[in-house]
C-alpha cells in the first residue's frame, strides 16, 4: 500500500480564536512547505480541516514527515495511505499496512473521527474493533491496548480516512513568524544556541548577534559561532542573519581599566549592542542563554545590574534550567558538537569575579563611554547570511 501522503498535526494553534488560528495555520503551512523544499523534496502542502496534508512520492514520505516534524508549531507527522472512510475499507487497509510493517510484539489500533459526529454511522471505537480484528486475522499479532509495541493509527474525516503506522514527534511550539522578531546573543557555546532555538520555537524570528573579542577570542571562537548559526538556520523557513560585532576594543579597555566587575560590564556592552541591532531590525526583545546562578555573572543580583544597560526586554529562556538539561537539548538540536570545542577565550574573566554587584559599583568602575562604544560597534557590524543548507 502506498503511503504517499503526510498528515501533519499541530497543537497549540488549535485553541486560538478562529481569526488568529487561520493566520497561524497559513504561516505554518508555508513553513512546512519551505522545510520540505529545503531538503530537496517535492510535495504539495495544503491546509485541510485542523491538519496540514503534504502529498508527494511514497519514497519521500519519511523524509517529508521528518521535515514537517522539525517545523516549529508541528506536534507530529505521519506518512499515511489515503483510503475510503468506511469501516470495511479502513479495516482492510490497516490489515494490509500490518502485513507490510508488522514484525513482532503486540499492537493496538488508535482511531479518531474528526468533524460532524452525525456524519458517520459508526464511532471511532467501531473502527478500532473492526480494524483490530482484521490485523489479528492478517498477521496473528496479539492486541494490547495498554502498552502496545506498535500502534496503527486511523483518522477519518468525511469520506476519507488516513491510515498510518509511524508517527514522527514534532518540536511543538508556534509557527516561526507568528510573533515579533527578537535578537539573540549567541556565543556559540552550549547555552546561548539553545536559548535562541527556544525563542524561535515559540514563533519569534531571530537575528543572531555575535560579539567578537578579536585577538582575545581568536578565529576558533568565530568559527564556532558561525557553525552554530548554520545549525540554527536549518530550523527557519528562510535565512538566518548573524550580526558580527567587533568587541575587541571594549575587551581591551575592560581588561586594562576594570577589576572584578569587568565581566558584568562586558555583558552590558553586549546587551547594548544587541539593543541597537534590535532597533535596526524592528525586534522587540533580546534573548540570552543565561541561567540564574550558572556563573558569577549570572547571579540574580548581577542580572539586575546587567539588565540596566538597556531598556529593551531581555528574555532568558534558560533562566531556570540546570546545565545538564541544557546539554541534553543542545545535543538534540545539533548545536552541542561545535559548542564543546574549548576556544580558550577567557580574557575578560576576572580572577575574583563580583557575585553581588550593585548597579552603581558596576557603572562607577566601567569606562564612561562603554555603552556608546557598543552602539558604534553595532552600527559597524557586518551581516552574514546562513541558509542551513
Ligand atoms: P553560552 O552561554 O553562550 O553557551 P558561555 O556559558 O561561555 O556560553 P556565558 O558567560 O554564560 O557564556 O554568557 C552569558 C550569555 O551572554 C550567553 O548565553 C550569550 O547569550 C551571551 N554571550 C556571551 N558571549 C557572547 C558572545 N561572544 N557573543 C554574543 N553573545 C554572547
Ligand atoms: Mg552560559
Amino acid at each position: 500500500m502506498e503511503t504517499d501522503t503526510v498528515l501533519v498535526r499541530y497543537g497549540e494553534i488549535g485553541v486560538k480564536s478562529s481569526k488568529v488560528r487561520q493566520r497561524m495555520e497559513e504561516i505554518l503551512r508555508r513553513n512546512v512547505e519551505r522545510s520540505i523544499e529545503k531538503r530537496g523534496v517535492n510535495a504539495t502542502v495544503e491546509r485541510e480541516w485542523s491538519r496540514i496534508v503534504a502529498e508527494g512520492e511514497a519514497d519521500d514520505a519519511d523524509e517529508t514527515a521528518e521535515a514537517a516534524a522539525e517545523t516549529f508549531g508541528v506536534s507530529s507527522a505521519s506518512p499515511c495511505a489515503v483510503v475510503d472512510g468506511t469501516p470495511e475499507t479502513v479495516a482492510e487497509s490497516v490489515a494490509e499496512l500490518a502485513r507490510q510493517e508488522y514484525d513482532r510484539g503486540s499492537f493496538a489500533v488508535d482511531a479518531r473521527r474528526a468533524g460532524d459526529a452525525d456524519a458517520h454511522p459508526f464511532t471511532s471505537v467501531d473502527i478500532e474493533r473492526e480494524a483490530g480484528a482484521a490485523v489479528v486475522e492478517a498477521v496473528g499479532a496479539p492486541v494490547d491496548l495498554d502498552n502496545p509495541d506498535m500502534v496503527f493509527g486511523v483518522e477519518v474525516r468525511g469520506e476519507t480516512a488516513y491510515v498510518y503506522a509511524d508517527e514522527y514527534d514534532g518540536f511543538g511550539g508556534l509557527p516561526y513568524g507568528t510573533q515579533a522578531d527578537v535578537v539573540a546573543l549567541v556565543s556559540g557555546g552550549i547555552d546561548s544556541p539553545v536559548a535562541a532555538w527556544r525563542a524561535m520555537r515559540r514563533g519569534c524570528p531571530a537575528t543572531v548577534v555575535y560579539v567578537d573579542a578579536g585577538e582575545y577570542g581568536g578565529p576558533a571562537h568565530v568559527a564556532r559561532a558561525y557553525e552554530t548559526a548554520e545549525t540554527l538556520a536549518r530550523y527557519v523557513p528562510d535565512e538566518l542573519r548573524l550580526w558580527h560585532i567587533d568587541g575587541e576594543e571594549a575587551v581591551e579597555r575592560l581588561v586594562d581599566e576594570v577589576g572584578d566587575t569587568r565581566m558584568l560590564s562586558y555583558r552590558r556592552f553586549m546587551l547594548r549592542a544587541a539593543e541597537r541591532v534590535a532597533e535596526e531590525t524592528d525586534a522587540v526583545g533580546v534573548v540570552t542563554g543565561e541561567a540564574v546562578g550558572q556563573k558569577s555573572s549570572q547571579t540574580s543580583r548581577n542580572l539586575r545590574a546587567t539588565d540596566a544597560a538597556v531598556s529593551v526586554p531581555v528574555h532568558r529562556p534558560l533562566l531556570t534550567f540546570d546545565k545538564h538539561e541544557v546539554v541534553k537539548e543542545a545535543r538534540r538540536i545539533g548545536t552541542y558538537e561545535s559548542a564543546k570545542v574549548d576556544t580558550g577565550c577567557h580574557a575578560v574573566a576576572p580572577s575574583h569575579p563580583e557575585t553581588s554587584a550593585s548597579l552603581e559599583e558596576v557603572r562607577d568602575a566601567e569606562p564612561d563611554d562603554l555603552l556608546e562604544l557598543a552602539e558604534e560597534a553595532a552600527e559597524e557590524a557586518t551581516v552574514e547570511v546562513f541558509d542551513g543548507a
